[in-house]
């Protein structure tokens, strides 16, 4: 997967459509028959993770000088938006290995980079992200982990909520306040590793959807690390959670794409043979006009979260915007579109016999992390009034 491409919005390379093409292969022979029970137990669904590990399509996004298959933003975004079409737990997959590990890309030394992107690269490890706390979800300058220097080394103490695979990553980024009386700008990035003495993980929350993707509390008790385990320079940390954001916003976008594509391909199909009044419910225009609707809005968010992932590639300045409204338009549509194919499929749409339920609980996250709506609206409202 080379990293020359072309983001023509309106067209994709024949080496992102192979791409396309591949990983629907993979996922539709080893991710999708494992999505229903990884929904319905909660298990972290392992089968998919080793398919996608296989297939080099676990963290794709590493670079090539790091063991990775260095592919472009785009590329990564189809792989997620592709894996989210058959099980959204498992986008998570290659979601959070980029998340995780965004900040030693942006910031990190090429020593750290080379400790820890090598073993993510080869699917040896995960790697996490540790922002939000119990007290600062919204507001995650609030946070009040705290990172103290002693000799060589730092010892952070605290609390982080809502990790994406906690307990099954072996690193995470932590993000912990050097200086509480600076804020924003006394806030430093590290890498703690789940061996490191301190770490410890609190019970899978019970959650609405994506239930095969861990979510846990990071509890760090007087962990000692070493002081070159730090991503950039003191005081740096906030600035890079934000910049890691402004690129991963753009795969959330991908995950809520698939999810919606998902939906769409199985609302048509169940139309087409659904038979009330002597046809087809397909032949009914109030049908009709709602999978216009949905393939419409899915078309629109695609073409946006495309045209994000080439401004993440490129690096450009506006990527802040177009990263938040990516992230805001295709979650918004990914919630309107399954809910509309829960509706398309009646009574039978209601039930977990059918797929499209869980499609609904899972598209619901992808209004919330990374940022709420909300928060999307207020960045992309800055970008707008600045200057
Ligand atoms: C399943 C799951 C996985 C997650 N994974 C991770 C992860 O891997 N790493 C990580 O660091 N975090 C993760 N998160 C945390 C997620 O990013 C936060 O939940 C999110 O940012 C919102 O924070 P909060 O839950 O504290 O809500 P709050 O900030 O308390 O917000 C509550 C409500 O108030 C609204 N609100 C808040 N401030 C404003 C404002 N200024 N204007 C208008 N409305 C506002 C919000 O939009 C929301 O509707 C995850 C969360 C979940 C549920």
């Amino acid at each position: 997967m080379a990293a020359e491409q072309s983001f023509d919005a309106y067209r994709l390379s024949e080496e992102h459509e192979a791409i396309r093409e591949a990983v629907r292969e993979v996922c539709t022979a080893k991710v999708a028959p494992n999505a229903t029970e990884a929904d319905e137990t909660g298990e972290f669904p392992k089968a998919s993770y080793d398919a996608l590990r296989a297939a080099d399509f676990h963290a794709p996004h590493v670079p090539v000088e790091y063991g990775g298959a260095g592919a472009d933003a785009l590329a990564t975004a189809i792989v997620i938006e592709e894996v989210a079409r058959a099980c959204a737990s498992s986008s998570l997959i290659p979601a959070v290995n980029k998340l995780g590990t965004m900040p030693l890309l942006l910031a990190g030394s090429d020593e750290l980079k080379r400790r820890y992107l090598t073993p993510v690269a080869s699917g040896e490890v995960m790697f996490s992200y540790c922002l939000s706390e119990p007290e600062a979800g919204s507001d995650a300058a609030a946070m009040t982990t705290r990172a103290v220097r002693d000799g060589d080394h730092w010892v952070l103490n605290g609390v982080k909520r809502w990790i994406t695979n906690a307990g099954v990553s072996e690193f995470y980024t932590v993000f912990a306040t050097t200086d509480p009386t600076a804020r924003s700008r006394g806030i430093s990035a590290f890498v703690v590793e789940k061996s490191d003495p301190g770490v410890s993980f609190g019970a899978p929350e019970k959650k609405l959807g994506i239930k095969g993707s861990p979510t846990r509390e990071v509890y760090l008790d007087n962990v000692r690390i070493p002081a070159d385990r730090m991503i950039g320079a003191e005081g740096t940390g906030f600035g890079t959670a934000m910049r890691t954001l402004d690129h991963t916003r753009v795969t959330i976008a991908a995950q809520a794409v698939g999810i919606a594509q998902g939906a769409l391909d199985y609302a048509r199909g169940y139309v087409a043979e659904r038979r009330q009044f002597g046809k087809a419910i397909a032949e009914f225009q109030g049908v009709q006009f709602m999978l216009a609707d949905m393939g419409m809005k899915l078309e629109a968010a695609r073409q946006l979260t495309y045209a994000a992932a080439g401004r993440s590639e490129r690096g450009d300045a506006d990527l802040t915007y177009f990263g938040a409204a990516a992230k805001c338009f295709a979650s918004d549509a990914a919630m309107e579109i399954t809910t509309d194919a829960v509706q398309l499929l009646g009574g039978y749409g209601y039930t977990r016999d059918y797929p499209v339920e869980r499609m609904m609980r899972d598209a619901k996250i992808t209004q919330i992390y990374e940022g709420t709506n909300q928060v999307q609206r207020i960045v992309m409202a800055r970008q707008l009034l600045k200057d």
